[in-house]
């Protein structure tokens, strides 16, 4: 891991999260929403902007890419299905993509989306997840299967314990809420919860979360969990039953 590489949380419209990823001074926007927002913080910080990544098509995700792509003359790199505007740069699943001195590899997770990327920076120990897995909880299935997202998400579980998440919404305390309500002796989880309640209560991001963290209090990471299994009377289940039918509940939450 390289302590030179920075990552910098850009809010934008009600909770979603954009970020600047830089070393020296090249720098990297994953989902930009808002152009202007991201503009001012680069032009501010005296940073080079190279390219665009985006886990998804969705508007809340690629809203600013036109106007920083005219400024910029930036790449936009996403997965090829043609949907992300102005995409030049197409990466598919354990696809490198070095941006100068950055290097990602891209992860296909399908559920959310069909064809949404997670981007793995193993140099800056960080994982950007989109609308995949989110801090304590996960996307909601649009164009995916519950099988689909749960290969997704051990994808994204199976990469180095301490490896930063950074998702693409500020939903930690109503996903925390959620798994406390099937998961409630867990300790870790309780903490969890407070501590995430105390900085939402100071207007703090409760990003990022770890790979470990979410292992420990994801409910949807933790479908072989004999507690949980238990509690939703699922002790016989195959994990993606369990992992179906928590997000059906979430649904509902
Ligand atoms: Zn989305
Ligand atoms: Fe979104």
């Amino acid at each position: 891991m390289r302590d030179s590489i920075q990552v910098e949380i850009i809010p934008a419209c009600s909770d979603n999260y954009q970020y600047v990823i830089s070393e020296n001074d090249c720098a990297v926007v994953i989902d930009p929403s808002d152009a202007a927002t991201v503009l001012k913080y680069v032009d501010a910080a005296g940073l080079d902007l190279r390219a665009i990544l985006c886990t998804h098509h969705h508007q809340d995700h690629v809203g600013g890419i036109e106007q920083i792509k005219d400024q910029t003359g930036a790449d936009v790199c996403g997965f090829r299905d043609g949907r992300i505007p102005q995409c030049n740069r197409f990466v598919a699943d354990r696809q490198k993509l070095a941006v100068h001195s950055i290097s990602f590899e891209a992860l296909h997770v399908p559920g959310h989306t069909s064809s949404h990327l997670a981007f793995y920076c193993a140099d800056g120990a960080s994982v950007f997840t989109g609308d995949a897995l989110f801090a304590g909880g996960c996307g909601r299935l649009f164009e995916g299967t519950a099988e689909q997202m749960w290969h997704s998400l051990q994808k994204i579980a199976a990469l180095p314990e301490q490896t930063r998440i950074y998702c693409g919404h500020e939903y930690t305390e109503e996903n925390l809420c959620f798994a406390l309500s099937i998961d409630p002796d867990n300790m870790l989880l309780q903490a969890r919860l407070s501590n995430v309640a105390a900085l939402r209560s100071r207007g703090h991001p409760t990003i990022p979360s770890t790979v470990q963290q979410e292992q420990q209090t994801n409910p949807f990471l933790r479908t072989g969990d004999a507690a949980l299994r238990a509690r939703l009377g699922m002790e016989q289940s195959t994990d993606i039953d369990v992992f179906a039918e928590l997000r059906r509940r979430k649904d509902r939450f």
